[in-house]
């Protein structure tokens, strides 16, 4: 089946409040217009470089979306451009992300990652940790990122009911966190294996790959 017919029937069955992120990591940038021309604009990809080398090739109106774990040191090749960032799970991270915006004298805007699955290789804070984050003053006096939700995975399983806890528990802990910050709206989860459940238990924004573009090969 072509890209534009997958795009097309997921997001047909997606709720008008949920956001599509196509997952476009390790696809060229030919299967990347077909789902442009198609009508897609944002984005997600997993490695900065290939996502700065996308950015500058293809149509400037695509909102790009890292949703891969970020290394510190290479933040700065994507804050002139990036869209949200998905996968911020330290403070460290958050302050150089902060600096290399300003610089640009942008706001970018984050979704914090939390640990949900039950697998050691996931990144992502638990929960103390997001407070300890979300109640710091410095985190307050950051002018140039903004929080606006956050990020899981769950565990890479065909266990529906494991999945359904875990997106579950993702779900209660952004209702807690909207308690001390009011505006954040944002709750990325699901993939493609995933994604009906995710909605079920509150997804706003869900990232889809190889149910859009295929397979992808390594
Ligand atoms: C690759 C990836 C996806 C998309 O996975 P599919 O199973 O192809 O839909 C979603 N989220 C993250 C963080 C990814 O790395």
């Amino acid at each position: 089946m072509s890209i534009a017919t997958n795009l097309n029937k997921i997001k047909q069955a997606l709720p008008d409040d949920v956001t599509l992120v196509a997952v476009s990591k390790t696809k060229p940038n030919t299967s990347i217009l077909e789902a442009y021309e198609a009508g897609q604009r944002i984005f997600g990809e997993n490695k900065i470089q290939e996502m700065a080398q996308k950015w500058e090739a293809l149509p400037k109106d695509i909102q790009w979306h890292m949703i891969g774990h970020v290394q510190r040191n290479k933040v700065k090749y994507m804050s002139e451009f990036v869209s949200l960032i998905h996968g911020v799970d330290s403070f460290r991270l958050l302050k150089e992300i902060n600096k290399q915006a300003k610089k640009h004298n942008r706001t970018i805007s984050c979704l914090l990652q939390v640990h949900i699955a039950d697998e050691e290789t996931k990144f992502g804070l638990d929960e103390s940790e997001l407070k300890t984050i979300t109640n710091s003053e410095e985190f307050k006096r950051l002018e140039n990122i903004k929080i606006i939700g956050l990020m899981g995975m769950a565990t890479f399983t065909n266990n529906k009911t494991q999945i359904r806890k875990e997106f579950k528990n993702l779900k209660d802990v952004f209702d807690v966190l909207k308690e001390s910050l009011p505006h954040v709206s944002t709750l990325s989860m699901g993939m493609s294996g995933d994604y009906t459940v995710a909605i079920e238990e509150g997804s706003t924004m869900v990232r889809i790959g190889s149910s859009i573009f295929g397979a992808r090969n390594y």
